[in-house]
C-alpha cells in the first residue's frame, strides 16, 4: 500500500467512525429500517468472476463496505459509468493498518441502513465462506433490518481451476474439504492428523488461511498421508500477479519458503493436483488475455444487464 492510499484509508476510517457515532447519536428509539443490507461475494479479485447478481447489487448500493481482498480495479469496474457513485468505505487491514473491528462493522452497516440506506458490504470470494458473513447476517436479521446474501466464486474454487486442477476428478476423489488453518482466536485449530486419514480415503483438501501454519499442517498431515502426496499452492488467484507452486507434501514447508509464497494463498492437496487438464501456463495466459481485452476494448460494460431495468424503475 503506498503511503497516499494508506493516508487516504486512514482518514476515511477516521471518517467512518465519526459516522457511526452521529448515526448512533441521531437515530434514537424509535428508529425503523428503512434500507437494506446485501452481503455481495466478489469472487477471487478478477473483475470478470464476479456475478451478474453481485454487479447488480454493487451498482444500487449506496454505502459500500469494501473488503481487504477485493480489488479497487474491481470496484471500479463494477461502478463503471455509473452517475451516483455510492460512499465507499474501505474495511480490514491492508499493509500493515490495523484491522477493523468486526463489531464496528457490523454496527455501521446496521446505522447505515436504519438511516435508509442500500448497503453492500463486498467481501472476497464467498461470503459465506470463511468470510464472517453468517456472523454478520445474524446480527442484521436480529435489529430487523432485511439482509441478503449474494454468492461469490470462493478462492478455493478459482485457484484450483486457475491451476486446471479438477477437484473431484473421479479418478482420484471422491468429495472435497474446504478447511481454513486458521482458528478464531481462543478456538482450536484443525485436527490435521484426522483431516489426513480422511484425504487418504480420497478427499481433497482445499486449505484457506493456512500458509503461516504450513508446519503444524504438514507435521499433522504427514501423519496419514505419503510425502508424496501432491500439493499445489496459488497466491493471488484469479489476478494478474497471480503466483503458483507445485510439490509434494514432504518438501511443501520448504518449497513454501524457497518460493516465498505468502497469503492470501489457497492450497490444494491431494492425487487430483496430478490430474492438471490444463497447464498452468495456458490457464495463466487465458486470464491475461482476458484483462487485455477488458482494459483496452471495455467490451464488458458492466450493468449492462441492469441498466435497462433500472430506467425502466426510474420511469415506473
Ligand atoms: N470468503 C473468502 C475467504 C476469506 S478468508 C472466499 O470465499 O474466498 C481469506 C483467505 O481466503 C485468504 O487467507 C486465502 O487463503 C483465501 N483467498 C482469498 N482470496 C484469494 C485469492 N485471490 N487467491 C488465493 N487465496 C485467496
Amino acid at each position: 500500500m503506498t503511503n497516499r492510499t494508506q493516508a487516504l484509508s486512514e482518514s476515511t476510517s477516521r471518517a467512518a467512525t465519526s459516522r457511526l457515532r452521529a448515526l448512533s447519536g441521531s437515530a434514537g428509539a424509535a428508529r425503523r429500517p428503512v434500507g437494506d443490507c446485501a452481503l455481495v461475494g466478489a469472487g477471487p479479485g478478477d473483475p470478470q468472476l464476479l456475478t451478474l447478481a453481485a454487479l447488480r447489487a454493487i451498482r444500487r448500493a449506496t454505502v459500500l463496505l469494501v473488503d481487504e481482498l477485493v480489488p479497487g480495479e474491481l470496484v471500479e469496474f463494477a461502478l463503471r459509468g455509473l452517475k451516483r457513485r455510492p460512499r465507499i468505505v474501505p474495511v480490514g487491514k491492508r499493509g500493515g493498518c490495523a484491522s477493523t473491528p468486526q463489531r464496528f462493522i457490523e454496527r455501521l452497516m446496521a446505522a447505515e441502513a436504519l438511516t435508509g440506506q442500500r448497503v453492500v458490504r463486498l467481501k472476497g470470494g464467498d461470503p459465506f465462506i470463511f468470510g464472517r458473513g453468517g456472523e454478520e447476517v445474524q446480527a442484521l436479521q436480529a435489529q430487523g433490518i432485511p439482509t441478503r446474501v449474494v454468492n461469490g466464486i470462493t478462492s478455493g474454487l478459482a485457484a484450483a481451476t486457475g491451476l486446471g486442477v479438477p477437484l473431484t476428478h473421479r479418478a482420484h476423489a471422491q468429495g472435497v474439504i474446504f478447511v481454513t488453518g486458521h482458528a478464531k482466536s481462543g478456538g482450536s485449530t484443525p485436527d490435521w492428523a484426522v483431516l489426513a486419514q480422511a484425504a487418504a480415503l480420497g478427499l481433497t483438501l482445499v486449505v484457506y488461511m493456512g500458509v503461516a501454519q504450513v508446519d503444524q499442517l504438514h507435521a499433522g498431515l504427514v501423519q496419514g498421508l505419503p510425502g508424496t502426496t501432491p500439493v499445489a499452492v496459488v497466491q493471488h488467484a484469479s489476478l494478474p500477479q497471480q503466483r503458483e507452486l507445485v510439490t509434494t507434501l514432504a518438501e511443501l514447508p520448504r518449497a513454501l519458503r524457497d518460493a516465498g509464497l505468502g497469503s492470501p494463498a489457497i492450497m490444494v492437496i491431494g492425487e487430483v493436483v496430478n490430474a492438471r487438464t490444463l497447464a498452468a501456463q495456458a490457464q495463466h495466459q487465458l486470464h491475461q488475455a482476458g484483462h487485455q481485452t477488458e482494459q483496452s476494448a471495455q467490451a464488458v460494460t458492466p450493468g449492462a444487464g441492469t441498466s435497462a431495468p433500472q430506467r425502466a424503475r426510474r420511469r415506473a
